[in-house]
This record gives structure tokens, sequence and C-alpha cells, in this order.
């Protein structure tokens, strides 16, 4: 099918007009107390390195790290592309939520952007402290990295879509990780995973048909994102089937790398920070009740 038919009602007389009008950016972040960037940084001075995980080509692993500790997602071998998803420790409940992520910071995160957790929740999971593509910003096609504005690829949208069987999408790979590390089948950890952010990843909307678009990921072996977890987070990261999202990521064609994850504890946590508290709204909806 063509992405969008034709119009079949003919424009107004004041078209141009009700289009001039100017955008207001829905959610103004100015109340948002930014995060101390200076504070986390300095944090780093003599941190420890306390574990690494090698996140091996089309699939994924999970890990743990608590509140106040920094983790950085590494490019090692060759350009790759990392699908993340962020719970609470002790709550799969609250997990990452990449809409309201893009609602209150854009398409696509860098240093200083928060990585915001589910409602009734709503508090920062972890702090993007470092981003060493922070270079590319957006590029001539609308293209940026890091984006929030893809799901993750899987197999369900494969099948529809080719009428293929592909097992290593990173949902797939997503689940697999939370079902071992939390002890779950794989039909009690399916429903936890959730839309990712696309780590590394080079994506956009084409200006004509506003279609979701990749290409090749910018990423080269050094280059890494680097986080702060606010809370105590469990992980799960994807190395894409996509490798560097050039062509397509539902196979085995693609050039495939491993993705390398580092904690850091520091030596003593940023300064004035405290792990953030949900949300304070009391969740009664209007109905008289408390
Ligand atoms: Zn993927």
């Amino acid at each position: 099918m063509t992405h969008r038919p034709p119009a079949e009602h003919g424009a107004p007389a004041d078209a141009e007009a009700r289009r001039a009008v100017a955008p207001v950016i829905c959610y103004p972040v100015d109340a948002l107390r930014p995060p101390a960037l200076e504070a986390y940084r300095t944090a780093r001075a003599g941190w420890a390195k306390v574990a690494e995980v090698v996140i091996p080509p089309r699939d994924a692993r999970c890990f743990e790290v608590a509140a106040g500790r920094f983790f950085r997602i590494v490019s090692i071998e060759g350009p790759q592309v990392g699908d993340l998803n962020l719970w609470a420790a002790g709550n799969l409940g609250e997990r990452f939520f990449s809409g309201k992520t893009r609602a209150l910071h854009g398409t696509h995160v860098t240093t200083g952007h928060r990585l915001w957790s589910s409602l009734p929740y709503l508090r920062p999971l972890a702090t993007i402290t470092e981003d060493t593509l922070d270079w590319y910003g957006f590029d001539r096609h609308g293209g940026g990295v890091h984006d929030v504005i893809g799901t993750r690829c899987d197999p369900y949208t494969h099948r529809l879509l080719s009428g293929g069987t592909y097992h290593h999408c990173c949902h797939s790979n997503l689940t697999r990780a939370l079902a071992r590390h939390a002890e779950m089948t794989l039909a009690e950890a399916e429903p936890h995973v959730h839309d990712v952010l696309n780590v590394f990843m080079c994506t956009g909307f084409t200006r004509d048909t506003g279609q979701y678009f990749m290409k090749a990921s910018p990423v080269r072996p050094g280059d890494h994102l680097e986080l702060f977890a606010e809370i105590d987070l469990v992980a799960a990261l994807s190395a894409c089937p996509g490798g560097d999202c050039s062509s397509e990521h539902s196979s085995d064609e693609a050039a495939c790398h491993p993705l390398l994850v580092e904690i850091y504890r520091p030596k003593t946590p940023p300064a004035g920070w405290t792990s953030p508290a949900p949300n304070s709204y009391d969740r009664t909806h209007g109905s008289g009740l408390s």
C-alpha cells in the first residue's frame, strides 16, 4: 500500500493561514530543575569500575546498577546499535517511559536529559551525563542519535510484514535476558519488555511522508553513552541484529558487534544529590476519595 493516500477534501480558503500558525512546545521543561551536571561529573573523580558486561551480537544481557552509580554503554569492535530497557529494581511495574521522555525532551536524547519512569511513578530513572555523539545534532535528513521514537525490532512486526520467523529481534533478546535474570518463564517476562532507548541508533521522520527512517549509525568503537542511576535499576541491553541499522534488522544479514557495559561506583555521591521519590500526585483522579 502507498504510505498516505491523496487527500479527498479540498483545502479551505484559509488553509495557508491555518498552516502558518506557530507551534507551541507541549511541555516547556523550564519548571524542571536541570540536572547538576557539574556535580555528577565531579563525582567521577576517583570512581572505581565495579563490573563489566559484554552484550553478545544479536543477544541481550541484564545488569543491575545501584542508585548513585554510573554506567556506560560502550561501542567496541564496530558500529552497533543497542536497545535499552530499564526497570526499578524490585518493581518491574515501574519501567522506562519512552513516550513521556520523548514528550519532555524531544525525539532524541543527549547529555542532561533524563530517562523517565512510567505512571504513576514518573521520576527520573537515569540521567545522561555524557554522550560522545553529541556533536551529531540533527543531520540534513532530520536524523539524530539515541532516539525515543522507535519501539524495538520484534518478531511480530517482522511476521506481519514479511511472513517470516526470526528469533533474535531485540524484543526476543530482551525477553530471554529478563526471563533468565528474573527467573521467570518467557511468557512471564515478555509483558515487561517495553519501548526502548535506541542507543547509538540514527533515526528520524521523513519530512514529506512522516515515515520513521533509520540510517547507518555514526557510532565508532570508543564512543559511549554514560548514565547515572537515580534509583536502583535493573537494565537490559540488546545488541540489535540490525548492527549499525543501515539496512534491515530482522535477519542475520547485517554485520553485528558486541556492546560493552561498564558500571562505576563513585567514591562519594554527587554533591547535593538525593534519589528521587515517586511523583507526588495523590492518585484520586477527581473521585473525591482519598
Ligand atoms: Zn533491534
